[in-house]
């Protein structure tokens, strides 16, 4: 490993001792840092404020929002936000296993007891966001779904994809999963995410009687952007690879655009027909036909033993 880089210091930031550099944004880097004040490790989220505009500012201030309002075993933990004149800082617990499962999807497949383990806790969060807080996330993918450790684990599952032609993975190891390794998932970036509903009431956000009828729709079918996501990350943990891919950015779109997917042989052969039918009402056009959460958690294939839902922490 390559010596570690110095680490900025921020000015508004002294009850923390950056460590490590973790992931980056666009806006934002994040680290591993120390807390001084209580000798925890945690992360913290860095937004420079200067390169926002007046909307980008207020949509961080609203992830932090929407943040606060969460408490669920599979959402990750806002532990405090403040600011100085130049940057904001979201703390957050740290998910050491970082964007692991991005890692793991590059280079390998999971069985099917493993993608229910690993999915199972996604949508038990989404289920969360949805039922009780009203909030679609809108951004569900690999990158945003943090591991809280790295996995001890040694099987390997190596992937040839459909499109890599004649490129063989390279031996770099990263190490595979078997049986409960893996500890826990966690839903991380609320950067998109919105409130559709009103939580006490539940009823669209706004005077109900005077919303239009599109927004009314609109609120309703907004949650199934979180279950398409949902279908594609398990359609990638199964095959490791996504569902829509093409080198041409026009044809991916129009590929996504009318649903053109398939279960790809070989790679497809030896997975259960339940988990196809599963992934077939998550990856369908119509919003309206879409799977629900609760429709998706009552499917044969997610209440199949041997991987109950993970218990609370
Ligand atoms: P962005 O809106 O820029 O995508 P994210 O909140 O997704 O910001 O953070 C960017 C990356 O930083 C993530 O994809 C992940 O790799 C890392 N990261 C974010 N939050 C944490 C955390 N709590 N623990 C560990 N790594 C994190
Ligand atoms: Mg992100």
């Amino acid at each position: 490993k390559e010596a570690k880089a110095k680490m900025p210091v921020y000015k508004g930031l002294e009850q923390f001792k950056l460590l490590d550099k973790m992931g980056d944004g666009a806006f934002s880097n994040v680290y591993k840092a120390l807390d001084l004040s209580t000798g925890k490790k945690v992360a913290v989220k860095v937004v420079r404020k200067f390169e926002l505009n007046a909307a980008q500012r207020s949509n961080i201030l609203k992830e932090v929002q929407i943040m606060r309002g969460t408490n669920h075993p599979a959402i990750v933990r806002l532990l405090s936000f403040s600011e100085s004149p130049e940057h904001y800082f979201i703390v957050l617990e740290l998910m050491e296993g970082g964007e692991l499962f991005h890692q793991i999807v590059k280079l390998t497949y999971f069985s099917e007891n493993l993608s229910r383990h690993v999915i199972l806790q996604v949508a038990q969060g989404i289920r969360y966001l949805h039922e009780e807080r009203g909030v679609v996330h809108r951004d569900i993918k690999p990158e945003n779904l943090l591991f809280d450790r790295i996995p001890i684990v040694p099987s390997k599952h190596p992937v040839k994809r459909p499109y890599d032609e004649e490129k063989e993975d390279e031996g770099e190891f990263i190490p595979g999963v078997g049986g409960g390794g893996i500890g826990r998932v966690k839903i991380a970036d609320f950067g998109l995410s919105k409130v559709v509903w009103n939580e006490e009431t539940m009823t669209p956000c706004g005077t109900v009687g005077y919303t239009a009828p599109e927004i009314v729709k609109d609120e309703r079918y907004s949650k199934s952007v979180d279950m398409w996501a949902l279908g594609c990350v398990l359609y990638t943990l199964l095959c490791g690879f996504p569902p829509f891919y093409d080198e041409s950015i026009n044809v991916l779109t129009e590929k996504v655009a009318r649903g053109y997917y398939t279960f790809l042989s070989p790679w497809w052969d030896d997975i259960s027909g339940s988990a196809k039918d599963l992934i077939s009402h998550l990856l369908c056009v119509d919003p309206a036909q879409r799977y629900t959460i609760d429709e998706f958690l009552s499917h044969p294939w997610c209440t199949a033993s041997p991987a109950p839902p993970p218990p609370p922490t």
